[in-house]
């Protein structure tokens, strides 16, 4: 398992992985396969999106905001509960196909790592199986 140090700059920020999963993939010399994308927080995910038009991500981070805003009368005392609920409706893993040694990605898909309570820095793990 491979395991990246991602730090993230603001309070809610998606941070492009993509190329850092790219070299990782590289490196392993692996030809065809697969490679999940795992995040071992509980207020941090991962997605799949345009990476091409970054207001993609901010028009996410705003669905975001008012699917789970900051104080709702949430339970959870670390008041963060929202944070949660958006890694939750993210989702915490990842999985692309590798071919011929490379992602198979579509033309303006990125890897996002989401942080939703940074700003601070992230694990992401990885898999890379070969077929
Ligand atoms: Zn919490």
């Amino acid at each position: 398992m491979i395991t990246l140090s991602v730090s993230t700059g603001q309070q809610v920020d998606f941070a492009d992985i993509t190329s850092r999963v790219r070299e990782e993939v590289a490196s392993s010399g692996v030809q065809n396969g697969i490679i999940t994308i795992y995040v071992p927080h509980t207020t941090c995910g991962v997605t799949i999106n345009e990476s091409a038009d970054r207001d993609v991500a901010s028009d996410i981070k705003m669905q975001l905001a008012k699917l789970a805003p900051r104080d709702a009368g949430y339970s959870h005392l670390e008041g963060n509960a929202d944070s949660h609920i958006k890694t939750s409706l993210i989702g915490s893993s990842e999985q692309v196909f590798i071919e011929d040694g490379k992602l198979v990605l579509g033309t303006w898909q990125g890897i996002f790592l989401c942080d939703f309570d940074g700003p601070r820095t992230r694990k992401v793990y990885l898999k890379i199986l070969s077929d």
